[in-house]
């Protein structure tokens, strides 16, 4: 009976590993970011963000829809 215990804690506990690993792996890459990746600058505030992240028109770099449009909107 007492085996039959430790079998189902051993169980439970590589269940936890598991479950609790997947976020942390997740948090490892966001820490260290692609040193490759290309950084772009807003047109409109001027931050800094991650080309995949940015939204690009007529090669000119946003950091959103929103500045994207009040670029534009501001452009003679
Ligand atoms: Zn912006």
């Amino acid at each position: 009976m007492g085996k039959l215990l430790f079998i189902v804690v051993i169980a439970v506990l590589v269940y936890w590993i598991i479950r609790t690993r997947k976020p942390n792996k997740k948090q490892i890459i966001e820490l260290l970011p692609d040193a490759s990746e290309d950084m772009v600058c807003c047109e409109h505030c001027g931050i800094h963000l991650p080309e995949n992240e940015s939204i690009a028109s007529q090669g000119i770099f946003f950091c959103s829809e929103e500045h994207r449009q009040n670029y534009l909107n501001s452009e003679p």
